[in-house]
């Protein structure tokens, strides 16, 4: 069975009871698993546990981190092993889709889970997703960030987190799971990441790129928009209403957005909708930002879309190259551009 390497970031599956609440307490979790029978089983795949120092709260975490975990993750991968990366939840899904640009022509897998509860307490949810992370982590065919969390099993760059305290704490909401977590661990091979012919390819982030997320919201000002893009903002995530509708009566603002595209900032559209994407062509609203330099995220998350927006600003040549780069799909975080079914040109069935 293939080696797996557990690297631990933190977050409340590292926790510990403390006076004033859980806190990380280093070797806490080492210990809980050197006493756990289950972490045993003859069925697991050998594990290793490198814990870093400090753990962090996820909430702390920052670029620089995924650097770091992309290069130790890289290190494993040239031994041959897969990764489980211990994360809290709150950040899960950005840096799983962090990882997912940064880590180009992944053979083995790499799979995040936390817990809702630490280890340590009676109720938790960390020995199961620990313990499927493990069995997918040594998986021979799955070449991808996996987000593995309360009995599913997800696309990194797809999943997002939904429930503050729930054990189900992530969704996927546009692709589908990748598999089952029930009496049988299932993957579905017509969904996964084909294995690629190139060897891993480490990408590195600019520590000086500047992006930023705005949420449209009614009355929103072009003075407040002209604020957040002003220098050194070199991209933005702009949440539009629905299909990437926005207010395409206020030509303050739209003129505030074509003016920053022009100057070469990257404005994205992204749906505030959980489920569904941008249809920039849709409706008059929406071509109105089109025509404004705004290029469509499409599906994508939020974490995804910004996480590749500053992958594609560190590492592509202009700002022309970086839109031509986001509206394509480059590790499976966006469903390919189709005609809209409701504003397609598809002709109406005769009954
Ligand atoms: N605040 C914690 C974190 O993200 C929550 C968790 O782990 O679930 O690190």
């Amino acid at each position: 069975m293939r080696p797996v390497r557990i690297l631990a970031t933190g977050g409340t599956i590292a926790m510990a009871p403390t006076p004033h609440g859980f806190a990380p307490r280093p070797g806490y979790l080492e210990e809980l698993l050197a006493q756990d029978p289950r972490f045993q089983h003859p069925e697991l795949p050998p594990f290793t546990l490198h814990e870093y120092t400090p753990l962090m709260d996820s909430a702390t975490m920052r670029p620089e981190h995924w650097q770091t975990l992309a290069q130790d993750i890289a290190a494993a991968h040239e031994d041959g092993a897969g990764v489980v990366v211990l994360h809290g939840t709150d950040t899960m899904a950005y840096t799983a889709s962090a990882l997912a640009f940064l880590l180009e022509n992944l053979h083995h897998p790499v799979v995040l889970t936390g817990s809702q509860l630490p280890m340590g307490e009676l109720r938790s949810d960390a020995p199961d997703n620990l313990l499927a992370a493990l069995l997918l982590a040594a998986q021979p065919h799955l070449p991808e960030v996996v987000l593995v969390f309360g009995h599913r099993i997800l696309r990194g760059c797809r999943a997002t987190k939904v429930d503050a305290s729930g054990f189900m704490a992530f969704d996927s909401p546009n692709y589908p799971d990748l598999g089952t977590l029930g009496v049988r661990l299932t993957l579905f091979a017509d969904r996964l990441r084909p294995m690629p012919q190139a060897p891993l390819r480490v990408h590195s982030l600019n520590p000086h790129t500047q992006v930023g997320v705005v949420r449209l919201f009614p009355g929103i000002s072009a003075a407040f928009l002209a604020n957040v893009l002003r220098s050194p903002l070199q991209g933005l995530i702009l949440e539009t209403y629905g299909m990437g509708n926005g207010p395409s009566d206020d030509t303050a603002l739209l003129g505030t957005l074509e003016r920053a595209s022009r100057r070469g900032v990257v404005v994205v559209n992204c749906t505030q909708c959980l489920r569904g994407g941008v249809d920039q062509e849709g409706y008059a609203t929406g071509s109105a930002l089109a025509r404004a330099g705004v290029v469509s995220g499409g599906d994508m998350t939020v974490e995804a879309a910004l996480t590749k927006l500053l992958f594609l600003l560190s590492t592509e040549p202009n700002a022309d190259a970086v839109r031509a780069r986001m509206e394509e799909d480059l590790r499976g975080e966006r469903t390919p551009a189709h005609p809209s079914p409701t504003h397609g040109t598809v002709e109406p069935a005769h009954l």
